[in-house]
């Protein structure tokens, strides 16, 4: 029997594009989310038929959702149902799955979180950034820190189980204080979770094309350095354990019970499957895992099936990619080691045999000697060092090339 699946949904649309971003997500206009909706559960439709024809096995039941975007809160009553419906005719949902929106502070009305509540959403999860007005304002959020405070508090009046914000260090005009005062307004909120990313300036979003430029509209002359911002993450990883919200993975924190169970598959590399504007997957072969990934272009995506790329699928990006040993082997490694519990030696042994990790154990030695990772008898885990520098570990574990050794 297949174990069950995740479910992620893209719904990519925003009433402002953040200065930050690099999503595919934009302002598209919201006269289009509804044929926007009409295309996603046309693909959800077609979902078991592509499975097929990638011989890929699609479980029957769903055990966490995930609306992602994108805005999801932005969705009318009538969208959600019309997405739920077109779940429920493919998958069974199980009556405790995890259920969880995305929202932006201040865009979701009543009538929405009363339709997502009456569908089973248990878990909200606010893109907050910062509770400070100057850091939202400066890279284009539309909400202030109180506005995300009356949010919190009236999503857990409506009686949402769990609750969750996004933090983001080292943004425009932080400072340790700042910084500090996000996380203490976090704390007294009452969120069972939070996230905490350290900013990346992509060059392709208009803070990081201003960073290359010199101009400054979006604070790209205002940013910490990174050793300031390495500090904050360490910083935020001590005040939030010791306020309960203990660390599970680099980026999460959580109250006992408000992990997130659906992030969770994404790393212990359990069957997923993603819907609308670039969502990604990963499902299940006799022969292994395979990957595949829808169009990031709006329009290619809306243009749905494409005769030029295998299957019959729903807007893929690429063909399906089949995961080699040795990749499927890193991303155990590397996705395991995300987690603060760590990867049991023993695991990989197990499934990808003695060969492939006398291969590896040399580099995982040297990290270890390094400090950055440690070995306790059968677990390997990242040291708070390596998590602040996982991608140094990472690049330093890959299975050497044997054209290279
Ligand atoms: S709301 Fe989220 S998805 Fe939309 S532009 Fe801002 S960061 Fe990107």
């Amino acid at each position: 029997m297949s174990s069950p699946v995740g479910i992620y949904l893209s719904i990519p649309f925003c009433k402002a594009k953040c200065s930050f971003c690099n999503f595919a997500s934009d302002a598209f206009g919201m006269d289009r989310l509804g044929t926007y909706v009409d295309r996603l559960c046309e693909e959800i439709g077609q979902a078991r038929l592509n499975a097929e024809d990638m011989a890929a096995s699609l479980g029957f039941s769903a055990d966490t959702i995930y609306f992602g975007g994108g805005t999801p809160s932005l969705l009318s009553p009538d969208h959600v149902d019309k997405i739920f419906s077109a779940l429920r005719r493919l998958f069974e949902i199980s009556d405790r799955a995890e259920i969880t929106v995305e929202c932006a502070p201040g865009q979701l009305n009543a009538e929405t979180l009363e339709e997502f509540q009456r569908q089973g959403v248990n878990r909200v999860s606010l893109g907050v950034q910062s509770f400070v007005d100057r850091e939202a304002r400066a890279v284009g959020r539309l909400h202030t820190g109180a506005e995300c405070e009356a949010e919190i508090a009236r999503l857990h009046r409506a009686g949402i189980e769990k609750t969750g914000i996004d933090l983001i260090v080292g943004l425009p005009h932080q400072t340790e204080a700042s910084w500090r005062e996000s996380l203490q307004r976090a704390m007294e909120s009452g969120v069972g979770h939070v996230s905490v990313y350290m900013l990346e300036v992509d060059e392709e979003s208009r803070l990081g094309r201003e960073a290359l430029a010199g101009g400054v509209r979006y604070g790209a002359g205002e940013l910490p350095s990174d050793d300031q911002v390495a500090g904050w993450y360490e910083l935020g990883c001590e005040l939030l354990n010791a306020g309960g919200l203990r660390q599970y993975e680099i980026s999460n924190f959580g109250k006992e019970g408000h992990v997130s169970k659906h992030n969770t598959k994404y790393w212990q590399r359990l069957p997923y499957i993603g819907f609308g504007l670039d969502a990604h997957s990963m499902l299940c072969t006799d022969g292994g895992t395979i990957r595949f990934q829808n169009a990031d272009e709006l329009s290619l995506y809306m243009a749905g099936p494409s005769d030029d790329l295998f299957p019959i699928a729903g807007a893929l990006s690429a063909r399906p990619e089949r995961v080699s040993m040795d990749a499927a082997f890193e991303e155990t490694l590397f996705l395991g080691l995300r987690m603060v519990e760590g990867v049991r030696l023993s695991r990989l042994r197990e499934e990808f045999g003695e060969a492939k990790m006398a291969s590896v154990m040399p580099s995982i030695r040297e990290v270890c000697d390094a400090a950055l990772m440690r070995m306790d008898a059968d677990l390997l885990r990242l040291t708070p060092r390596g998590r602040m520098a996982s991608n140094e570990v990472f690049s330093r574990l890959l299975i050497p090339d044997p054209a290279e050794v």
